[in-house]
């Protein structure tokens, strides 16, 4: 049985592009492409391994570190309307993926895109322009829109039928919803990107680049994570904003960055970047009890830890001007 590998994100796509060819007899892979946010700091893929499970194919998931911020600090075709250089971010994904179905011995590579689906990546031009900068002239198949693309090699060479995949292009999913209706298949609901398409994510992307443009794996994780504010081109402080986020922050916490709790109430973990002066430590300590059950107290202890020093502060809680005037936001960016 020839084997084939499917990029696959959970989406009504991408499951169908999967189910597609598990008709044509292929032993279908699915491979999903985890971002930088969240590789090493436990998210868990229990959703999209029971999608893939529903459809009977193994999953084989790949973290993103180090080589996803090279291409993010330098897109070669620029950004999208936020932060998501999408064009490059797909070219560098299709490349590791050809790797993979050389290392598998696979026949074919596949993707769930779809003509003229997403403005940016899916124009007809950009698909082939992702396929010729990727190395996969020829080799790569669309399913859902193979018929209105031209022949790739795995369809001349008959190993799959073209005229059992399908036509589909535009935005409306009409098409994919009977199909995966047709056919009983799962799915996560229909996304309009990843994080870095978010209007907020974009704010604080562009707030990193400016003050610290050669940042680090981490710096770009914390983009994902709690409340954003920024005091001085020096200074940056993230306040988590639920216990799951308490754990990531704890997962990414090293040293040089500060690490900021209450001493007697349980709350939120802060992480300070950068060279504090004392305002801005005060700042981070009452901006910390601000999002606490401590809140409506006079009073709280935080304690500021740094390389194995801890210093004490008391303080009250920030007040919401003070949270406003330092917040990092594409609100404050658009005025
Ligand atoms: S939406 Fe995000 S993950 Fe998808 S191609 Fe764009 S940058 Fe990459």
């Amino acid at each position: 049985m020839k084997k084939a590998i499917v990029m696959f994100s959970g989406g009504l796509d991408s499951v169908i592009a999967v189910h597609l060819l598990k008709e044509q007899g292929l032993d279908v892979t699915a491979l999903h492409f985890v971002l930088p946010f969240y590789s090493k700091v436990g998210k868990n893929f229990y959703q999209i391994e029971s999608y893939a499970l529903d459809l009977g194919v193994p999953l084989r998931i790949e973290e993103e570190g180090e080589e996803f911020l090279d291409m993010i600090r330098n897109p070669k075709f620029g950004f999208g309307k936020n932060a998501n250089p999408c064009v490059d971010c797909r070219i560098n994904r299709l490349i590791k993926a050809g790797q993979i179905m050389e290392e598998m011995g696979a026949a074919c590579l596949a993707t769930g895109e779809v003509v003229g689906q997403r403005p940016m990546s899916q124009k007809m031009s950009c698909l082939y322009k992702v396929e010729n900068l990727s190395g996969l002239k020829g080799k790569l198949l669309r399913p859902l829109s193979a018929k209105l693309l031209e022949p790739t090699e795995i369809e001349l060479s008959g190993i799959v039928d073209r005229e059992k995949l399908l036509g589909i292009s535009g935005r409306t999913r009409t098409v994919q919803l009977a199909y995966a209706k047709r056919y009983g298949l799962s799915h996560s609901s229909p996304a309009g990107g990843c994080l870095l398409t978010n209007i907020e994510t974009g704010a604080r992307f562009n707030d990193l680049v400016s003050y610290s443009p050669q940042f680090s794996l981490v710096d770009f994780k914390l983009l994902a994570y709690g409340r954003h504010f920024r005091t001085s081109p020096h200074y940056r402080v993230i306040i988590s904003r639920d216990e799951e986020e308490n754990n990531v922050l704890e997962k990414l916490y090293r040293p040089g960055i500060l690490r900021i709790s209450l001493r007697d109430t349980p709350g939120p973990l802060a992480l300070g970047l950068g060279k504090p002066d004392e305002a801005e430590l005060i700042f981070s300590a009452s901006a910390v009890m601000r999002f606490s059950r401590a809140r409506n107290q006079d009073q709280a202890t935080v304690i500021i830890d740094k390389d194995g020093k801890s210093s004490i502060f008391n303080v009250g809680a920030a007040d919401e001007h003070e949270l406003d005037k330092y917040r990092i936001t594409s609100k404050k960016e658009r005025n």
